[in-house]
């Protein structure tokens, strides 16, 4: 069933808020008159009470956290999302705030709402422009659905995630990085303008040019300001075919050495890499890619004659770019068909500084087995630091930079809580070295962590939130902020 379906399902029947009980901090369907309830306004969607949308957004892709919300609106219009933020704002509505979820996709309850309310952006999802150089979209809707609209023009996002059923607004709020994110940045360098319902209530265009603070803030800003409700997303031309290149090397400086080279000279049009188990302990892949056109096909010899892969593992293979694209999500079928889908994944994302990255993932994967993070990969590759430059998303210094990802997986006798003190443990090495971690992932983290996490960002960071978000109604699940 499609979200559409789902959401349609799981509306019928539910029971609807018609309003607010001050004196009890609650929300209700059928107030009883001695309550003094205030009615909520009329909205082109619905605020639901009970039912699967509560437990839906009480979960995550992690399973690790789960904390119920009150109600989840789904919202008809973007104006709805403006009316109950006035609504909570204007009647003292607290009850643990408001959370936006896209795809649930976090690992930690970033997304979830002890007793608050969840907006679900997933219905609002509509692509309303799709111009030569951007397509302006509902946050809800999904990478993998632009991509289906792009493509038949010849056009896609400059950067996509590995897993491409993410919404706009979901990866707009963290970062959204991938392969081609050497060259063009993460998905919010490529976001030229949100539309976004403040803290305070207020609809707002920003871009780089028109309410530059919001924007910045906004911008991987973990939903702290705003609920972003539209985005203009630049698009650029693509071929419609791409060839992939996987080779091994035995050697994790070996791997990313060529990687370096080749980002360096651009040669690729992504660049990935990842670590396996092998006979004698960890082997690296390195993954690279070129777009074509098939009367144009490239030449080999001349992109891959100088790599220092180990002879005889070289792998290549065509596909059209949106089979590439689409590769994680077409084998998520067979990951829920294992029961894997609903393990816990306690999933550490890490940002590496380049100059310290080989001793640094070499010191982890000496203390990682595979039995630590099973099914899912271990992903390890450059990106240029200058290529990002969303503010809100802290970086370590330097030229190049790391993502390297341990996409666990808590598979018996493995548990979630011995995985987590490990990322805990990893994420202490990686302060250390000015790393940071990428704000999806399942890492504890205390007050003092957030403001090591922005370094100098941070008065600014706190300056946005009481300018946008006073009452700190928005995104709990974070847990950055507790006035
Ligand atoms: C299988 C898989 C593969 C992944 N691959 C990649 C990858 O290659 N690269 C990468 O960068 N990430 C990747 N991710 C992580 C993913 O980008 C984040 O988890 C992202 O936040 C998920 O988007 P979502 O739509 O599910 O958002 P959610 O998890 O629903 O929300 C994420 C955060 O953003 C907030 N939020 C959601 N919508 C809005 C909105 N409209 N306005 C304001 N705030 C909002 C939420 O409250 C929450 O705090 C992957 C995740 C999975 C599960």
């Amino acid at each position: 069933m499609n979200r559409r379906g789902f959401l349609n399902g799981a509306l019928a029947g539910a029971a609807l808020v018609t309003a607010y009980i001050p004196s009890r901090g609650a929300w209700a369907a059928k107030p009883d008159p001695k309550d003094k309830a205030i009615k909520i306004p009329s909205l082109d969607g619905q605020l639901v009470l009970a039912g699967p949308l509560l437990q839906e957004a009480a979960d995550d892709f992690g399973h690790i956290i789960s904390s119920a919300p009150v109600a989840v609106l789904i919202p008809g219009s973007i104006h709805d999302v403006r009316k109950l933020i006035q609504f909570a704002n204007k009647n003292g509505v607290k009850v643990g705030g408001m959370s936006m979820i896209g795809n649930t996709h976090s690992t930690y309850g970033q997304s979830q709402v002890a007793g608050g309310v969840v907006i679900d952006m997933s219905a609002l999802c509509e692509i309303h422009q799709i111009s030569a150089t951007e397509a302006y979209v509902d946050a809800g809707v999904r990478w993998s659905e632009l991509l289906e609209a792009t493509l038949p023009l010849g056009k896609s996002p400059p950067t996509l995630t590995d897993y491409i059923d993410l919404s706009v607004g979901g990866t707009a709020s963290v970062g959204g990085i991938g392969g081609q994110a050497f060259r063009h940045g993460l998905q919010v360098d490529n976001i030229t303008e949100l539309e976004i319902v403040t803290g305070k209530g207020k609809l707002v265009t920003c871009s780089a040019k028109k309410n530059k603070q919001l924007f910045d803030a906004a911008r991987a800003g973990l939903g702290q300001v705003g609920i972003i409700v539209r985005a203009r997303v630049r698009l650029i031309d693509v071929p419609p075919m791409v060839r992939v290149y996987t080779a091994y090397y035995d050697d994790l400086a070996a791997m990313t050495s060529d990687q370096e080279l080749v980002i360096d000279d651009g040669r690729f049009d992504y660049v990935e890499g990842f670590a396996e188990p092998g006979a004698e302990g960890w082997v690296y892949k390195i993954e690279l890619v070129k777009y074509f056109d098939p009367q144009q096909p490239p030449a080999d010899a001349a992109l891959i004659g100088d790599l220092a892969f180990t002879d005889g593992t070289l792998n290549v293979a065509d596909s059209d770019y949106f089979s590439f694209a689409n590769r994680v999500v077409a084998v998520v079928p067979i990951l829920q068909s294992f029961g894997l889908w609903d393990l816990p994944h306690p999933w550490f994302d890490m940002f590496v500084p380049g100059d310290q990255a080989v001793d640094f993932i070499e010191g982890v994967l000496a203390q990682t087995t595979p039995a630590d993070v099973g099914p899912f990969p271990i992903i390890i590759y450059p990106f240029k630091r200058a290529a990002a430059t969303a503010p809100a998303l802290p970086l370590p210094p330097g030229e190049n930079c790391y993502l390297f990802s341990l996409l666990r997986t808590a598979i018996p006798p493995a548990t979630a809580a011995g995985l987590i003190a490990k990322n805990r443990e990893i994420y202490e090495d990686l302060h250390e070295i000015g790393g940071k971690r990428y704000a999806i992932s399942s890492v504890p983290f205390a007050q003092q962590d957030w403001k090591d996490h922005f370094g100098a960002y941070w008065p600014l960071f706190v300056c946005n939130k009481l300018e946008y978000d006073p009452k700190n109604t928005l995104t709990p699940g974070q847990g950055i902020f507790s006035w």
